[in-house]
C-alpha cells in the first residue's frame, strides 16, 4: 500500500518518496505521496517529479490495487526506476482550490440538509446532488447562511472511529453516492468546528482545509433538475 501523506497533512506541497513500482500502463507508485487519488467527485492532483535522472510531469493520480495510489504521466517519457528516491510536488494553487471547494460543499449539505447521491469537484466550483422532489426555495438565504458558517472560522479536523462505531451511528453518512472508505477496520471522521460548535461530522477520505476562512465567499449557481428527484446545486469559488 501507499502511505498517504495529504491525508494527514492536506498541506505538503513537497516530500521526499521511493519508487515502490510501476505499472503496465507506465504509472508510478510510490512508497508515500502527498498526490490525492481520484476518487469521491475530487480530481487527481498533478504536479511532478524530480529524481537524480530525470523530471516527469504527473497528470493525475487514480487509486490502484491494494491501496496504493498510482501517479500518471502527462506524456510519454523515462520514468524513474525502481528503487529510486524521488521528490513529489503538487500544483498546490489546483489542489487548495480543490480543498477549498471540498470543504464549501461539506456545509453545503448541511444548509440543504437532505441525502447526497453525487457530487463533483473542481478548482473553481463544484456541485452536489441531492435527494429531493422540490428545489429550495430561496436560493439567496441558503446562499446568505452557507457564507455565514464559512464565515464562522471553524476549525476543520480529523478523527478515526471503528467500522463498527460508523455501523452504530448510520445517520454520520450523509453522501449515499461515495461509501466511507473502509477496509482497515477503521473510518475516518472529518469535523467542521468543535465540539457543541460542530457544524458538520461525517466519513470522508477527501483534502480539505484547515479552517473554513480559507474557503472565502462563494456563490450559489443555477439550481438544476436532474430528474424527478435529483436537484443539482453548484457552488462557485469567488
Ligand atoms: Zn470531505
Amino acid at each position: 500500500m501507499t502511505v498517504l501523506l495529504f491525508r494527514d497533512d492536506a498541506y505538503l506541497r513537497d516530500a521526499p518518496g521511493q519508487v515502490a513500482s510501476l505499472t503496465d500502463e507506465g504509472g508510478i507508485v510510490l512508497d508515500q505521496t502527498i498526490f490525492y487519488a481520484t476518487s469521491g467527485g475530487q480530481p487527481g492532483d498533478s504536479g511532478q517529479l524530480v529524481w537524480s535522472g530525470g523530471t516527469i510531469r504527473i497528470a493525475t493520480a487514480i487509486k490502484g490495487e491494494g491501496d496504493t495510489v498510482i501517479l500518471l504521466p502527462a506524456e510519454p517519457a523515462p520514468l524513474p526506476p525502481v528503487g529510486s528516491p524521488v521528490m513529489q510536488h503538487i500544483d498546490w494553487d489546483r489542489r487548495h482550490r480543490h480543498m477549498r471547494v471540498h470543504t464549501a460543499l461539506h456545509l453545503l449539505s448541511v444548509v440543504i440538509p437532505m441525502p447526497v447521491t453525487g457530487g463533483s469537484i473542481g478548482a473553481d466550483k463544484g456541485r452536489l446532488d441531492f435527494d429531493m422532489a422540490e428545489p429550495p426555495e430561496d436560493k439567496d438565504a441558503l446562499e446568505e447562511t452557507l457564507n455565514r458558517l464559512i464565515a464562522c472560522n471553524f476549525a476543520v479536523t480529523q478523527e478515526w472511529i471503528t467500522e463498527a462505531e460508523l455501523d452504530a451511528n448510520p445517520t454520520l453518512v450523509k453522501t449515499l453516492s461515495v461509501r466511507p472508505p473502509r477496509g482497515s477496520g477503521r473510518v475516518r471522521l472529518v469535523r467542521i468546528g468543535q465540539g457543541e460548535d460542530t457544524a458538520d461530522l461525517q466519513p470522508c477520505g477527501g483534502t480539505h482545509v484547515a479552517n473554513t476562512s480559507e474557503i472565502g465567499r462563494v456563490t450559489l449557481g443555477k439550481i438544476e433538475n436532474k430528474g424527478k428527484q435529483n436537484r443539482r446545486v453548484t457552488l462557485l469559488l469567488s
